[in-house]
């Protein structure tokens, strides 16, 4: 029996005008997650990576969100307007597990966002996905479950921008609205690095291979 990546087949997968498209918007952050130095020299270890241990990797990460969260949460300034980030594909949602449309969230993310929801913490999404699926990709975040106070996907100039950097402008522009950024989760490396968060959470991309 050979052993393959479980989201090896998602392109051929795919059963949905919307799905086809968030398909063809992965390999564009894949590859410019090749730039920093997470480049793929443990690759082989991470074609052995199944969905338990992607999920068990998940929780360990979000193990240590949560009594974040809840500790920043309990001292708020008077007036301060808290807002979380997350990524979406492989990280709020299982994009490369268990590929199907809509997609199923990621539960230990879905949890950190419960919360942040539950104690008045607003609830943003920041994807590269392409704003042709702004829609189904919306729709698609509250059928699992998430509340989605913002949703940032990608102009058409925007394709063409690096995707750190793309990310980095859309959490300063929520910042201008007058939002403290607690929190940004991501599985990548362009999720994450720019600053304007006074915390990150780094889920696993196994290298690259989780866009
Ligand atoms: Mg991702």
């Amino acid at each position: 029996m050979t052993r393959r990546h479980p989201w090896a087949g998602r392109t051929a997968a795919a059963a949905s005008a919307a799905a086809a498209l968030v398909a063809i918007a992965a390999p564009a952050e894949a590859a410019t997650t090749t730039a920093p130095a997470t480049t793929a020299t443990t690759a082989a270890a991470a074609a052995d990576v199944d969905y338990a241990t992607w999920q068990r990797d998940c929780r360990a990460v979000m193990d240590q969100a949560l009594p974040y969260l809840e500790q920043r949460v309990d001292r708020t300034s008077p007036g301060e307007k808290q807002a979380i980030v997350f990524d979406i594909d492989n990280t709020a949602l299982e994009t490369d597990f268990g590929f199907s449309f809509p997609q199923p969230a990621n539960q230990p993310v879905l949890e950190v966002a419960e919360y942040a929801h539950e104690h008045g913490v607003d609830v943003f999404f920041v994807t590269a996905r392409p704003g042709i699926v702004h829609a189904p990709t919306e729709w698609n975040l509250e059928q699992a479950g998430y509340e989605v106070d913002g949703l940032y996907v990608r102009g058409f100039l925007d394709l063409f921008k690096d995707v750190a950097a793309y990310k980095t402008a859309q959490r300063a522009d929520i910042e201008s609205r007058g939002y403290t950024i607690i929190a940004n989760i991501g599985n990548s490396a362009t999720d994450l690095s720019g600053g304007h968060a006074e915390q990150t959470y780094k889920l696993p991309d196994y290298d690259g291979q989780l866009s």
